[in-house]
């Protein structure tokens, strides 16, 4: 099973950069989200392909007309929290406050009950396990936030399992779509989106998605915009990580999606049978 997401939020939502933090900074920069949307409904057109969409809040609260033409297209919209903020950052009333704020703004959009989250930088991590309970009381069945390896930022190496499970954490359940993982010798390599997929050459992709029984992609606008400026504030490591491999990452994708099938969250739910995947407790 392999499934298409995307999470829309600008090219200046890069995390943990002082000058990109908050919507105080994002009013010094220029939007690229109705572009950035052109080429990502470019590209399923082009492979006919479905996906879901994991959406900024505060996109949907400035572009709600965003929002309604991904629901009109026949889309699934998710979560992506309303400021983008790293959660591991935030106590469980702000993150919660925060969360619900984004829920109800989608919602407001398109009348269409929000079920699937996915965290900023996949930011639930050992210390804010607490995040899974404030997704189930806010009505979320389904999350894409578990990055089962360490990372910069985030990450939950200790879960361990990179295929569809059940998250059990203080008498909740909720459905876990985390990131695959393909491992050499012992070690989880990423591949599947963002800067991975933009740096890894083709043929590495392809070979790995073919020894793969599960794929959950994650991509940006950002990632297929050639255009963009840089944003300020960034270590040269980081902007190595943010820009490697743009220009080839759209028709890169294209192929990787003519090329494998590749299904949204709803229809990955409704063909997976949960009796039968690993209960993770928490
Ligand atoms: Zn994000």
């Amino acid at each position: 099973m392999k499934i298409l997401t995307f999470d829309i939020e600008e090219w200046f939502h890069i995390l943990d950069n002082k000058k990109t933090k908050t919507i105080s900074e994002w009013s010094n920069f220029d939007s690229r989200i109705h572009f950035g949307m052109d080429l990502i409904y470019d590209i399923i057109q082009k492979t006919e392909k479905s996906a879901t969409f994991f959406v900024v809040g505060w996109m949907a609260e400035k572009y709600p007309e965003i929002i309604r033409e991904i629901s009109d297209r026949g889309f699934e919209l998710g979560s992506h929290t309303h400021l983008h903020q790293l959660a591991y950052e935030q106590d469980r009333k702000t993150f919660y406050n925060d969360v619900e704020k984004s829920i109800k703004t989608l919602e407001d959009c398109t009348g269409v009950k929000v079920t699937s989250f996915r965290a900023p930088g996949f930011s639930i991590t050992e210390n804010n396990k607490w995040a899974f309970e404030v997704l189930h009381e806010l009505g979320i069945t389904k999350d894409s936030s578990v990055f089962p390896a360490g990372r910069a930022h985030g990450g939950l190496p200790s879960y361990n399992v990179a295929i569809p499970s059940i998250i059990e954490y203080n008498g909740i359940k909720l459905k876990e779509f985390p990131i695959n993982t393909h491992t050499i010798l012992g070690k989880p390599f990423m591949f599947s989106g963002g800067g991975y997929f933009r740096l890894l050459p083709y043929k590495t992709i392809e070979n790995w998605t073919n020894q793969s029984n599960y794929v959950m992609t994650y991509f940006h606008p950002r990632d297929f915009d050639i255009d963009q400026p840089i944003v300020p504030g960034l270590s040269l490591p980081r902007r190595f990580k943010s820009y490697v491999g743009i220009k080839n990452c759209k028709p890169k994708l294209e192929r990787w999606l003519n090329d494998f099938d590749f299904i949204d969250l709803n229809q990955a739910d409704q063909e997976i049978n949960w009796n039968h995947v690993p209960k993770i407790k928490l």
